[in-house]
């Protein structure tokens, strides 16, 4: 196949992926197929080791985007007269917290600006104070601005309180670690197409046996009801409803690679890796990430946009897309800034080669003034 070279995303999903995880989508599965059902299985204990979960934990798949499995948690495991106490310091909590609202479970949310963690000393204040709060839903990496949220410590306080803690773990899963031997957690959700580097089509939630069998009859709805979609799995090794096979054979294709990379410590490893060489390189070029190292996650970096009246980010990722890489907008409220994603299958040339094409992209706009009082 004779293709000219597909683009570079440097987006946190959907991300680059490997020709051997795209070739797994070249053939049909039936979904009652015992070959296809043993791909469904090896994936449930697969994502179940990675948080070493096997003796405590279930790891129930769900078709649809991450945000669908985000919703089946809190519909399954939230009863409906529970309380769900949201810490919010980015979009993704934002999320939970719409979805808490349409699902009709009681919230309330500690807000913080983007550019800061979540204190476990807060929510511990909050839990104290609100005997009705039942669950707490935590974003740890808030892909909005990057910011890694301190899972464990916030997991001990909500152990300690005796609550439900459902982690929104999208954007770590696989390249932070998550011990479930060691952080107590009733639920923690991801989906194919982020550090497993899987193709986007289907979540995935690992949910503490002992608490999944409390939860039939919580959801209100049929297809998000994780609860049956476990109890039918076990028993027939196949989805409920039409599995996506193509991603799940991806993902499984995806898995062995992770595997065969060294686990979450070389994924993980990698991704600081790329972050370092992205933050490096940008700052050479000008460019400031807007948030301190300290609470950086490897996973995707936002910037300052260049303080220049020629810059404009719908050219500025149109002349980036030219030269191979594609960014991704931006999803602060206040200031303008642009983010460049460090996951995906993309070579040790991959950072690199997007900051020089930022740097030709720079000169072609004629932008020189990229943070203020400094010139590129
Ligand atoms: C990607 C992501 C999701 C899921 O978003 P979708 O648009 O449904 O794929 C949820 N939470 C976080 C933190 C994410 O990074």
């Amino acid at each position: 196949m004779n293709q000219p070279r597909q683009p570079i995303l440097l987006t946190p999903g959907p991300l680059t992926t490997s020709d051997r995880t795209r070739e797994a989508m070249l053939r049909d599965w039936g979904s009652w197929d015992g070959d296809f059902n043993q791909i469904t299985a090896r994936i449930r204990r697969e994502t179940l080791r990675i948080v070493h979960g096997e003796e405590t934990h279930e790891c129930v798949p769900l078709q649809g985007s991450g945000t669908f499995s985000v919703e089946a948690a809190i519909g399954t495991l939230v009863p409906r007269d529970g309380h769900v106490l949201v810490p919010n310091n980015g979009a993704y909590c934002q999320r939970i917290v719409k979805i808490c609202r349409a699902l009709g479970r009681r919230h309330a949310s500690i807000d913080y600006p983007e550019d800061t963690q979540v204190k476990a000393a807060d929510i511990d204040r909050a839990l104290a104070a609100d005997a009705s709060i039942t669950h707490v839903a935590l974003v740890h990496c808030e892909t909005g601005a990057g910011v890694l949220n301190p899972l464990h410590d916030i997991a001990m306080v909500v152990a300690k309180h005796g609550r439900s803690l459902i982690v929104d773990a999208m954007s770590s899963f696989g390249a932070i670690d998550i011990d479930a031997r060691q952080t107590p957690f009733d639920a923690v959700v991801a989906a194919s197409g982020k550090c497993l580097e899987g193709v986007p089509g289907m979540g995935f939630v690992i949910v503490r046996r002992s608490t999944l069998e409390r939860c039939e009859g919580n959801s209100h709805s049929l297809a998000m009801d994780l609860y049956d979609q476990w109890v039918y799995m076990n028993r027939t090794m196949q989805w409920r409803f039409t599995p996506p096979t193509h991603v799940v054979a991806a993902l499984d294709q995806a898995i062995a690679q992770y595997v065969d990379e060294g686990g979450l410590e070389a994924r993980g490893a990698r991704y600081a890796r790329n972050c370092r060489a992205l933050i490096d390189g940008m700052a050479k070029l000008g460019f400031r990430p807007f948030l301190d190292q300290s609470i950086q996650a490897p996973i995707i970096v936002t910037f300052h946009a260049p303080d220049d009246p020629a810059y404009d980010f719908k050219t500025f990722y149109q002349e980036v897309k030219k030269r191979g890489y594609i960014l991704y907008p931006g999803k602060l409220t206040q200031i303008e800034t642009f983010r460049v994603g460090c996951i995906g299958h993309f070579g040790e040339a991959g950072i690199p080669g997007a900051v020089a094409a930022i740097a030709e992209t720079l000169q072609a706009m004629g932008i020189s003034q990229v943070s203020p009082g400094a010139l590129a």
